[in-house]
């Protein structure tokens, strides 16, 4: 107890002194405000914005976003009626040194005289700039959002009540701080701590040095337990960010017996995959682009052309076989292939990226339908089970858990980020999940075969 005093001592008569600088800048955030208003403008964008009401759920507003043109998030007005529904004009000015304040002042500014009182020190260039909004533009408010290297803070000004009347607003608004300021009680500020809530933030923070899947066109075919994960990490990782667009196909109806292995649950009962998961995914980031269309892929009419990269989910070795025959007529034409599936009631997942000439198409890993893989997995004495349950109306299907097509997802997704960073490395990649059930199988690039039926000889 002694010794924290000691330290709480220390840290307080720097403060006063004035050397605790360091301190306040790294928590400057602290020191200005607990509201969070989002910011969805580029990360070197400068210059007039507006603040709207954001829509993060299916009805309220219960936010507020900063945008310069349109936002992936902001509620449009119905029509425009009047001004004061376009929102708020602000200002983003960005500055090249942290924000902050001294302890001797007097905290937190409440009114626009002592914002400009603290600007004189923290950030001159600004002082100024928050009336010089409200004399220019229309409305009734005006905000500025300054970016500095420790954050994004914004702080906004309403013209009172009794002042928003036509012949202030209108003819004398070139006076209207001036009024403000002449009036009995000031008017206050409120300050706000910015968030960002750009496409560049969410799919590139978790990202590091590594490309996410921002702006590329994928096709994924399959929407079941793996390709339903599948497009949510697709999702997550910005498939369908800015001028790309992730499409989903499936012809199948989601039902209580996928429910224990599917990325969806009971709302979605009885809806078409690909459609139910592009809806739920849309709902869950409305900034990306995903469509779903309900069909065998072959029969749509799909402009193969458009996309990147074709991924084929559906775990069906026959639909698998089907896609590597048109992918190989087509090349190089069409664009790559991947494929992921699982073997052996989950104890094997894997996948393969295809469309280099000289490399292993996926007939390539079992050119014998009947015989046995080039890469053995599955250990020689298993049985895959297999279930026929006619009473509960479900075709043969193969058991296995959740986790198993979890875990196949993430493989996948991982190549595919890969292949989007322009070094796919293993083509082949095989993740044994159940030893007592299968051979661990290494990853490589296995070469084509000359006497592949799809793509040899
Ligand atoms: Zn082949």
């Amino acid at each position: 107890m002694l010794q924290c005093l000691e330290q709480a001592e220390i840290v307080l008569r720097n403060a006063i002194r004035g050397r605790s600088d360091r301190d306040f800048v790294d928590e400057f955030q602290a020191y200005w405000s607990n509201v969070f208003i989002y910011v969805d403008v580029a990360e070197s964008y400068s210059g007039p914005a507006r603040i709207r009401p954001a829509r993060l759920n299916r009805g309220e507003f219960n936010a507020l976003v900063v945008t310069a043109g349109r936002s992936w998030f902001a509620a449009e007005p119905r029509r425009k009626r009047r001004e004061e529904e376009d929102g708020t004009p602000v200002e983003v000015v960005a500055i090249d040194y942290p924000l902050t304040f001294a302890a001797t002042e007097a905290w937190p500014p409440t009114t626009v005289a002592e914002i400009n009182r603290w600007l004189q020190k923290a950030a001159p260039d600004l002082i100024g700039r928050l009336e010089s909004i409200l004399q220019t533009q229309s409305g009734v408010s005006a905000a500025v959002l300054i970016r500095a290297p420790n954050g994004l803070y914004c702080y906004q000004v309403e013209v009172p009540q009794h002042l928003q009347r036509p012949e202030f607003l209108k003819s004398r608004r070139h006076r209207l701080p001036e009024m403000m300021e002449r009036q009995l009680v000031s008017t206050p500020i409120e300050r706000l701590i910015g968030v960002r809530a750009d496409a560049d933030y969410l799919f590139g923070r978790n990202l590091g040095s590594m490309n996410g899947l921002v702006d590329k066109r994928i096709l994924l075919i399959g929407c079941g337990t793996i390709g339903s994960f599948l497009a949510h990490q697709l999702a997550q990782r910005g498939a369908g960010a800015k001028r790309g667009y992730l499409s989903l196909v499936d012809p199948d109806v989601l039902t209580t017996g996928n429910i224990g292995r599917h990325l969806l649950g009971v709302p979605y009962l009885g809806r078409n995959k690909a459609e139910a998961c592009a809806s739920y995914l849309n709902e869950q980031l409305p900034l990306l682009a995903i469509e779903g269309y309900a069909g065998d892929v072959r029969t749509q009419k799909l402009d193969w052309h458009r996309y990147d990269l074709v991924i084929g989910a559906t775990g069906e070795e026959a639909l698998s076989i089907a896609l590597n025959e048109i992918a190989v007529q087509a090349r190089p034409r069409l664009p790559p292939h991947l494929f992921v599936w699982l073997l052996g009631n989950g104890a094997v997942a894997q996948c393969i990226l295809t469309g280099e000439v000289d490399r292993a198409c996926f007939k390539c890993l079992k050119p014998d339908l009947a015989g046995l893989p080039r890469f053995r997995a599955m250990r020689p004495e298993t049985v895959v089970e297999t279930v026929t349950n006619v009473a509960c109306g479900d075709a043969a299907y193969v058991p296995f858990p959740v986790s198993r097509s979890v875990a196949a997802a993430a493989m996948a997704c991982d190549l595919v980020v890969d292949w989007a960073n322009g070094n796919p490395g293993h083509r082949f990649r095989s993740l044994t999940l159940d030893n007592r059930r299968a051979f661990r199988v290494p990853n490589g690039s296995p070469t084509k075969l000359n006497h592949c039926p799809a793509c040899g000889g």
